[in-house]
């Protein structure tokens, strides 16, 4: 209401003769009294806001209408729509779903439902919903404003902006809905993408705690980053050697065309999303993949934990000195840590096979592969039932932050998922790397597309 009355102040500043004098001085004290409200939003009943929404709405109406008699263009009329269309849509969007629905399955409850209970019911936050609907309606606000401004032009052109505007501001709600964090899991009846794939050959279970889900072919656990751990903790016990993957976007394009990579991703025991490009991906597509679990974050808390079971831990990879390096830094970090052995990445078939030779030596509960991706991969694949340690991880460029050779990007990069934009700009050889991105969007836009 607020923002609708401060926009028909606005048009009555450019358009005088649509929205005359006495109207402005309306339209300004209802945005005066009600835009404050937004932040005692708390206090504010419900009753009233709806109250005061259904009379700005018949305002908006009734200066629509008094200025379409004076003004014969077609847009002084669809302001109105335009200005209440988010609470308008949303009132309307229950009985659209009632007529999908053969207008009979739906309770009277569920009639009264309007997007925000939906949204709600949903998961998402009432912070979120509030600014979701603002940002709508302003968006809105917005579109009338500049429709106003374009008065003069051509009735062709207006009515092309106004239908570009208006499906690309729907499809930007869309995405900008499916981007957003949601707080609480999502419900079973959203999960209908998930692939119940049989327990792969050679006798490799399903985690028990995680589901599986498919982002572009590719197999994912749906885990949270407690729920890695704890899965890690299992492994830990078990006798068997395990593998796990933290899958970055580059990985899982990786995985479209190297067969290999993709059943080695395939058939590990543990498959985490690691990086913003493959949360947002799976957001978009409504995959239950609720946290980002980085090989960088888990490298201390994998090695607390082997410690705290009376494990030890082997470096293998990164240039000579970093794995020495690294780990002598999480010894400070990690009480009781026993570090197995350490041993630099680059190496040949001769030295490889004395490594080989003293991990199994040395028998450790945890296997840290920093080599980048596929190589750690393949290199953990190949050797893992050799070797038998319970717990194989590659963790790419991880030994490198750690050992403090490179710095991390900061706590707000982290948060924003802007990351690898962080780590090009210090490291520009990893600009071809960044042809993940535009393909993961790409592709994720198409799958969405076909949906
Ligand atoms: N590396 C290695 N052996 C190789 C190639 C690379 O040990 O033959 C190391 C390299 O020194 C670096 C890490 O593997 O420490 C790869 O880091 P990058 O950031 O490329 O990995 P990502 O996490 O992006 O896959």
């Amino acid at each position: 209401a607020g923002l609708a009355s401060l926009t028909v102040m606005l048009i009555g500043r450019q358009e005088p003769e649509a929205v005359g004098g006495t109207a402005r001085i309306i339209a300004l004290s209802v945005a005066a009294v009600t835009l404050p409200q937004v932040f005692f939003a708390r206090h504010l009943s419900r009753n009233a806001a709806r109250a005061g929404a259904v009379t700005v709405g018949f305002l908006l109406g009734g200066i629509s209408i008094l200025g379409a008699l004076k003004h014969t263009a077609f847009l002084v009329a669809l302001l109105p729509l335009l200005i209440i269309g988010v609470p308008l849509f949303s009132a309307t969007y229950t009985y659209v779903a009632d007529l999908r629905h053969g207008g009979r399955a739906v309770s009277v409850q569920q009639r009264v439902r309007n997007l925000d209970v939906l949204l709600l019911h949903q998961g998402y936050s009432r912070r979120q919903v509030v600014a979701l609907f603002l940002a709508g309606s302003a968006y809105l606000c917005l579109l009338a404003l500049l429709l106003v401004t374009l008065i003069e032009v051509s009735f062709l052109v207006k009515t092309v902006i106004l239908v570009v505007a208006l499906v690309g501001g729907a499809a930007g709600f869309y995405v900008v809905l499916r981007l957003l964090p949601r707080e609480q899991p999502r419900r079973a009846g959203f999960l209908d993408h998930v692939s119940q794939t049989p327990a792969a050959p050679g006798g490799i279970e399903t985690p028990p705690y995680a589901e599986e889900v498919r982002l572009l072919g590719v197999r994912l656990h749906a885990v949270t980053y407690q729920g890695a751990l704890a899965a890690v903790e299992q492994f830990l016990r078990e006798d068997r050697p395990h593998m796990i993957v933290t899958a970055d976007a580059s990985a899982v394009m990786r995985a479209q065309d190297d067969a290999e990579y993709r059943e080695i991703v395939s058939e590990a025991d543990l498959v985490t999303a690691d990086g913003a490009g493959v949360v947002l991906a799976s957001r978009l597509l409504d995959l239950p993949l609720h946290d980002k679990v980085s090989g960088c974050d888990l490298v201390a808390d994998l090695c607390a934990l082997a410690s705290r079971l009376g494990r030890s831990v082997y470096f293998l990879g990164a240039a000579p000195g970093v794995a020495e390096e690294a780990a002598a830094k999480l010894a400070e970090r990690v009480p009781g840590l026993q570090v197995a052995g350490c041993h630099h990445g680059y190496f040949d078939e001769e030295e490889e096979q004395r490594i080989v030779a003293e991990i199994k030596r040395k028998r450790p509960g945890l296997l840290l592969v920093a080599m980048g991706i596929p190589r750690q991969e393949k290199w953990i694949k190949a050797h893992l039932e050799d070797l038998r340690v319970p717990v194989c991880i590659g963790v790419g460029g991880s030994l490198d932050v750690i050992s403090g050779r490179k710095p991390r990007a900061p706590a707000w990069m982290q948060r924003c998922g802007l990351e690898w934009l962080y780590r090009t700009i210090r490291e520009p050889r990893r600009l071809p790397r960044l042809a993940a991105l535009p393909w993961i969007v790409w592709r994720t836009f198409a799958e969405l597309l076909r949906r």
